[in-house]
């Protein structure tokens, strides 16, 4: 009497939607900044906690706004490695866009551009 073997279909994996990783509630109570002074302060900057950008636009802080030509960028990716607020947002192998809520507008981006797609420009604050 012959075995024969019978294929068994796995059953796919059911696709699992990727769970939203919940945002650590900040460390950093800044609702009484009003009463930090500098022994609350050290020299230079105070950064209480990693990732908290996630919580502080700082667009705001922004005297000149990088204009970005898309068709100029050769995509060497030298503003997006040089931001330093990860704000070169890059589609295709290409740069396309800023993040303008978090660029603070140092100018770097346009400084380190071989192809001139990026110019500083006097932001307009409403
Ligand atoms: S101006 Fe500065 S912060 Fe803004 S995108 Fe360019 S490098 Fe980044
Ligand atoms: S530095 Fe200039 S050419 Fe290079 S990716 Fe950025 S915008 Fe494009």
């Amino acid at each position: 009497m012959s075995v024969e073997k019978k294929a068994v279909a796995k059953k796919p994996a059911p696709l699992r939607k990727p769970r939203q990783k919940k945002l650590p509630k900040p460390k950093w109570d800044v609702s009484d900044l009003d009463t930090w002074g500098p022994d609350r302060h050290e020299l230079g900057a105070t950064i209480p906690e990693a990732g908290n950008s996630v919580y502080n636009e700082t667009g705001g802080w922004r005297t000149f706004v990088p204009e970005l030509d898309p068709e100029k960028c050769d995509g060497c990716m030298l503003c997006y490695f040089y931001c330093p607020d990860a704000s070169i947002i890059v589609e295709d192998g290409k740069a396309v866009a800023v993040d303008l809520a978090h660029c603070k507008g140092c100018g770097i981006c346009a400084k380190e551009c071989p192809t001139g797609a990026i110019v500083m420009k006097l932001d307009e604050k409403e």
